[in-house]
């Protein structure tokens, strides 16, 4: 075992790895704040520094667990493996960026065993807490975090318990559920209910969950969460040939992801696998976007947004993101943009058709931030055209195909007949 301890990046306190939830010092309970996210896992690096070299991490099976000396969880029976990881980092060919000599790259995460990146971070932070003696699992989500977990329940024969909203940080907005991610949660077997109530009270539940019932809240080990997004990061490394990529562009809205990968290539530096790091980039909806509104005003903390407004990216609208991914922005000299719906829904289509890559609206931020964030000048030509950029698509389109079928018309009715067919592809210029 090569984590040593729970780390704030906010007041540097350190906290044993078993302490659950915030930081003590600096997170008051049942209150949304950015520091609330502060924690991360640390390491032992001179002893793995003995243990694994890029050679001895070529020669293992693509996955989660290639990276197990620098994920904390113990004992080899806990690493629950569903074929999490390993996700393909493709170059985009065929959109009018990259036809204009852009070196853009999408890692696909949709094709995870869920269908989101979520299968990373839960996936350890549950094995670490089943480790720990966890009976069940539960979590708060507006889905694809239930989806995670509820397969990794199956899997690992314990019960599951899902608190589904509409949008995850908007639990009193009485934004409505996605239908396509409860049926999916509930086929894996979890039980799933809507809660009525602010997150502050959703949090205190959490926390009465665990002591009555003797499961693990995913809230509560957000830490090693974060922990499992590394591998995201790692394995961008390796495919761009232990290389990390100019900047990396990520949906966000806890910020977990974006912390957790740029731990991943602070770690992948310090270990000597990569010369340079990425800058980080966070892409945020119009009307959901603390950490664009904090950066811009030069904020020391991101602050609680009073309303966030509806957009077509529920799993990224939060009122406030962690303090975690504002610090990876400043640390690594990236930034923040907020996107609007049109542009979410450009890029969904143009990565769809151009690319043949389906993706959740909200991960189709990643590209619809790369673009704007060229169109501020926020990347240099050197960086979009020779080290490269990488936008983090975080899910998979058919988690959300029923909320697009108020944008896409139902399709026409045509005569089974070639002259019939032929009129209408047509009226719709197809080339025959
Ligand atoms: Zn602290």
């Amino acid at each position: 075992m090569y984590a040593t301890s729970l780390h704030c990046f906010y007041c540097g306190a350190d906290f044993p790895l078993t302490h659950r939830g915030s930081c003590t010092n600096c997170a008051t309970l049942g209150e949304e704040s950015a520091l609330s996210e502060t924690l991360g896992v640390q390491y032992d690096l001179a002893a793995i520094k003995r243990q694994l070299d890029r050679d001895e991490l070529v020669r293992r099976a693509a996955g989660l667990w290639r990276y197990r000396e620098l994920l904390p969880v113990v004992d080899p029976a806990f690493r629950i493996e569903l074929g999490a990881g390993g996700t393909r980092l493709a170059p985009l060919a065929r959109i009018p960026e990259a036809m204009a000599g852009n070196r853009l790259f999408m890692k696909v995460e949709g094709s995870n065993p869920s269908g989101s990146f979520k299968d990373r971070p839960i996936g350890v932070a549950a094995s670490v807490a089943l480790e720990q003696g966890a009976r069940g699992l539960a979590c708060l989500t507006s889905g694809n975090i239930g989806s995670a977990m509820a397969a990794i329940a199956a899997k690992a024969g314990v019960s599951s318990l899902v608190l589904l909203l509409g949008a995850a940080g908007l639990a009193d907005q009485g934004a409505a559920v996605n239908v396509e991610k409860y049926v999916q949660i509930s086929t894996y077997g979890a039980e799933v209910v809507t809660p009525v109530g602010g997150l502050g009270q959703l949090y205190a539940l959490a926390d009465r969950i665990e002591a009555e019932m003797g499961w693990s809240f995913m809230h509560n080990v957000q830490a090693y969460q974060t922990d499992g997004d590394k591998t995201t990061a790692f394995e961008i490394c390796e495919q761009l040939g232990w290389k990390a990529p100019a900047a990396v562009f990520v949906p966000t809205g806890t910020g977990t992801n974006l912390f957790g990968l740029w731990q991943g290539f602070v770690l992948f530096k310090e270990l000597g696998f990569i010369d340079a790091l990425p800058r980080m980039f966070a892409v945020q909806p119009l009307g959901a976007a603390s950490l664009v509104a904090a950066w811009e005003a030069h904020r020391a903390i991101p602050a609680v947004l009073q309303q966030t407004e509806a957009n077509l990216a529920p799993p990224i609208s939060h009122r406030v993101s962690g303090y975690h991914a504002y610090k990876a922005i400043q640390e690594s000299g990236g930034g923040a943009v907020a996107v609007a719906d049109r542009e979410m829904l450009a890029a969904l289509k143009d990565l769809a058709s151009y690319e043949g890559i389906y993706a959740e609206t909200a991960s189709a931020a990643a590209l619809a931030g790369i673009r704007r964030a060229m169109a501020l000048g926020f990347l240099r030509e050197e960086e979009t055209r020779q080290t490269g950029v990488v936008g983090i698509l975080t899910s998979h389109g058919l988690k959300n195909s029923l909320a697009l079928s108020q944008v896409f018309t139902p399709p026409p009715r045509v005569e089974g007949t070639w002259e019939a067919l032929r009129n209408y592809l047509e009226s719709r210029r197809v080339k025959l």
